[in-house]
């Protein structure tokens, strides 16, 4: 596996990629690599001859400066994880050289990013849009692969895309889950003992709502008490939002008509995690 640094040498690399008519595979990542992430590198890899995988804990896309602070990082651990699972190519470059001094733009996706996320961690999404055209621009790949459990971050990238016409596919991943429902997430290894247990309810709560939504439920505002209720019910469990949408739009519906989305942020301790699911009715 290859492990480039300097923004120049990955892109001289893509280039000669390029001209050798490979066709690239590109997974962004923070770090703190786990199946989720790395089941991102085998969808890559089944779209594409090469596979890059950027490792960068980008600051700007963090709204609070302690979890930028604690989240987890082991760049020689994920060096082994990415080399075993097949990647190419590591990027990880310096934060100095992504944002040298006197940086000075942004890229702001509107409408898509007012809810959910963004209305919850002001700024994060263009933190993340402005990141992303950049490593596009550094990495150049014909894919890019994005998970569905960030199901809001993956929509502002498709949205990214198509407005500023990067010539990349976006090809979404499923959400990989630990045994007991809960979401992989590098944040999980920030839960005590007890909240790890407990959120395992947050997947729980939304198996209960495809089941309810499955026989009939059609009223979001029920189906929101009641995933709230089983979360808050653990007695750890603190909601930031629970929302159901328009999959495409992501607007707020109040009926379900299938299929939407159903998206909650909960904090267990002060570890803030997310997760969704789609409702799909019997209609
Ligand atoms: P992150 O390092 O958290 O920025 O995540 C990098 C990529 O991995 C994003 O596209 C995430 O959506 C994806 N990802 C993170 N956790 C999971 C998971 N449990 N299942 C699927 N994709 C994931």
């Amino acid at each position: 596996m290859e492990i480039i640094k300097e923004i120049s040498l990955m892109q001289a690399r893509s280039n000669e990629l390029r001209l050798q008519n490979k066709k690239i595979g590109f997974v962004p990542t923070m770090g703190a690599l786990h199946e989720g992430h790395l089941s991102l590198v085998d969808v890559a890899k089944k779209h594409s001859d090469i596979v890059v995988m950027s490792i960068y804990l980008n600051p700007t896309q963090f709204n609070n400066k302690d979890d930028l602070k604690n989240y987890p990082a082991d760049l020689e651990q994920d060096f082994r994880f990415a080399s075993a699972r097949g990647v190419d190519i590591v990027f990880c470059p310096l934060s100095e050289d992504i944002y040298p001094k006197g940086f000075q733009a942004r890229v702001e996706v509107d409408g898509i990013t007012k809810g959910l996320c963004g209305a919850t961690r002001p700024g994060h999404f263009m933190g993340v849009a402005t990141v992303v055209a950049k490593l596009f621009n550094i990495v150049m790949p014909h894919k890019a692969v994005f998970g569905e459990k960030d199901f809001q971050q993956l929509q502002v990238i498709r949205q990214l895309v198509k407005d500023l016409n990067f010539d990349i596919d976006i090809v979404p991943a499923p959400i990989v889950r630990e045994k007991d429902g809960l979401a992989m997430s590098s944040r999980n290894k920030l839960l005590s003992p007890e909240a790890r247990e407990k959120a395992s309810i947050i997947n729980r709560s939304l198996e209960w709502a495809e089941k309810e939504v499955k026989s009939g439920e059609k009223s979001a505002k029920k189906i929101i008490s009641g995933v709230g209720e089983r979360i808050t019910g653990t007695g750890i469990g603190e909601i930031d939002y629970i929302k159901v949408c328009n999959l495409n739009t992501l607007d707020e519906i109040s009926e379900i008509s299938s299929p939407a989305l159903l998206a909650i942020a909960a904090f267990f301790g002060n570890v803030r995690l997310i997760d969704n699911c789609l409702l799909s009715t019997n209609d």
